[in-house]
């Protein structure tokens, strides 16, 4: 993305009281949601693909039909949104609070705000951190990585619980990351944190020949055999030694950590991966506009069952 990262006063996002004027009611963000879709009247099937598709009489069972391969279809099917009955409207205000939303949302104030129960709230906010889901290519350039933990603290456990071995502590979640420098994150929930699993989360997400910054743990000393590696000394105190910082993923470390504790009181570790999903996504499209960002969540084309997100890892 050519974009520069601009502050929160540059964005062209658009305020609550636009949001109302854009979506009055239900056939507003249905018409919203089939320009964009479908631009030029160009509807077609989300089946087959074809143009050959009419307008259904009284929209049962739904509004369009394929004269192809006589599917059914509305703008929903194919989306996040297919095989919800929440009304459109307030699926494109749940996309708002997403987008606009630093810290992210609760499912909780999702409830309230949208007036939905707090089951169909936590669907939607999983199906919209979905479409977040980035299938995106490497990191170039100059990349940070780092490594951070989310969850239990230490100090309410009991004394025999407080296992701290080695880096970290047990019964938290290790999540690593990659930042290149102004630009996209990624990352990822980890089980361990040795040689191998940091080194294959970086060669997995960040072009080799790319100069890569992290700190003095042992499992990134293998990096310099496909990297620039540079490595930053926090344990002598030279905290910021000219190029060689991870600042950029620090930072985006203490805003996941103050959503986790603001937000989400209650990050469940098998939704951990999605939670750090969202934010990343979040970061990621920070420097589209609103609009652009709504559009990415709701019509990615992706499907999420509420099987899929209650199964066991
Ligand atoms: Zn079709």
């Amino acid at each position: 993305m050519a974009h520069k990262a601009p502050g929160r006063s540059d964005r062209h996002g658009i305020s609550v009281m636009e949001l109302f004027k854009m979506f009055p009611d239900e056939a507003a963000a249905r018409t919203w949601l089939e320009n964009i879709r479908w631009p030029e009247g160009n509807r077609h099937c989300p089946h087959c693909g074809s143009l050959k598709t009419s307008a259904v009489k009284n929209e049962t069972p739904m509004p369009y039909h394929c004269g192809e391969c006589r599917e059914y279809f509305s703008v929903k099917t194919g989306t996040v949104m297919q095989s919800s009955k929440v009304a459109l409207q307030k699926w494109v205000i749940a996309m708002y609070l997403m987008s606009t939303s630093l810290k992210g949302v609760s499912s909780m104030k999702l409830h309230r705000d949208l007036s939905v129960t707090q089951k169909t709230a936590w669907m939607l906010a999983q199906k919209i951190r979905q479409g977040w889901i980035d299938g995106g290519g490497k990191l170039k350039g100059e990349v940070e990585v780092d490594e951070t933990y989310v969850g239990g603290k230490e100090r309410n456990k009991h004394m025999d619980k407080r296992l701290n071995s080695g880096r970290g502590a047990v019964g938290k979640a290790a999540v690593i990351g990659a930042k290149e420098r102004n630009g996209k994150i990624k990352v990822k929930v980890i089980e361990r944190t040795d040689a191998a699993t940091l080194e294959g989360f970086v060669l997995g997400n960040v072009q080799a020949g790319a100069t890569v910054y992290t700190d003095e743990h042992k499992g990134y000393r293998g990096l310099s055999a496909s990297f620039g590696h540079h490595t930053v000394k926090h344990s002598i105190g030279k905290y910021v030694n000219g190029m060689a910082h991870t600042n950029g993923i620090e930072s985006f470390w203490a805003m996941l950590k103050r959503g986790y504790k603001g937000t989400y009181h209650k990050m469940s570790a098998k939704h951990l991966a999605r939670y750090v999903t969202e934010f990343a996504g979040r970061h990621n499209v920070r420097s589209l506009d609103t609009i652009i960002q709504m559009t990415i969540l709701g019509l990615d084309g992706k499907r999420l069952r509420y099987d899929d997100l209650v199964a066991k890892p």
